[in-house]
């Protein structure tokens, strides 16, 4: 291992976290807010378009939304998540529907994994996140030196 290699990134204490779910989980989505409104409540939540309208009217929860997510949605949440702005995403996504926009939800849990984000897919993930003793602290995350990487590649090329 080099010297800088990785980095220390912090997840704070009050998350910015991202709601999403496809059409045949948006049910869930909701009934899964409402049973964790108030721990929810603590933190900052958006969501994909469609997601983020249903909740805000179901739950009353404030709640600020990207667009749909075949609309970009997904790509807007991914590109928050490289800028630092997003800690934890809850992806109630469709394992039995086809989705236009399927390399667009790849993309989004490929950034999720190189930025080590928590992400759930499904509900009782979710369930084990949202009751973890995490939820209430700030957690380190040790994430690869991208300022060193582009250094270095810059050199070796
Ligand atoms: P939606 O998008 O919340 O706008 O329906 C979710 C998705 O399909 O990724």
């Amino acid at each position: 291992m080099f010297e800088n290699e990785y980095v220390e990134v912090e997840l704070p204490r009050q998350k910015n976290i991202a709601l999403i779910a496809h059409d045949n989980k948006k049910p869930e989505m909701i009934e899964w807010v409402m049973e964790n409104r108030e721990i929810l409540s603590h933190h900052f939540l958006c969501g994909t378009g469609t997601t983020a309208r249903l909740i805000a009217d179901k739950t009353g929860l404030p709640i600020r939304g990207y667009n749909s997510g075949p609309l970009g949605g997904d790509q807007q949440i991914g590109a928050k998540i490289v800028d630092g702005k997003i800690d934890m995403v809850i992806f109630f996504s469709d394992p039995l529907t086809a989705q236009p926009h399927d390399p667009d939800v790849k993309a989004l849990l490929r950034i999720a994994q190189v930025y080590d984000v928590p992400i759930a897919n499904n509900k009782s993930t979710a369930d084990f996140i949202i009751h973890s003793t995490l939820m209430d602290c700030e957690y380190s995350r040790k994430l690869l030196n991208f300022k060193r990487n582009i250094d270095d590649r810059v050199k070796q090329l």
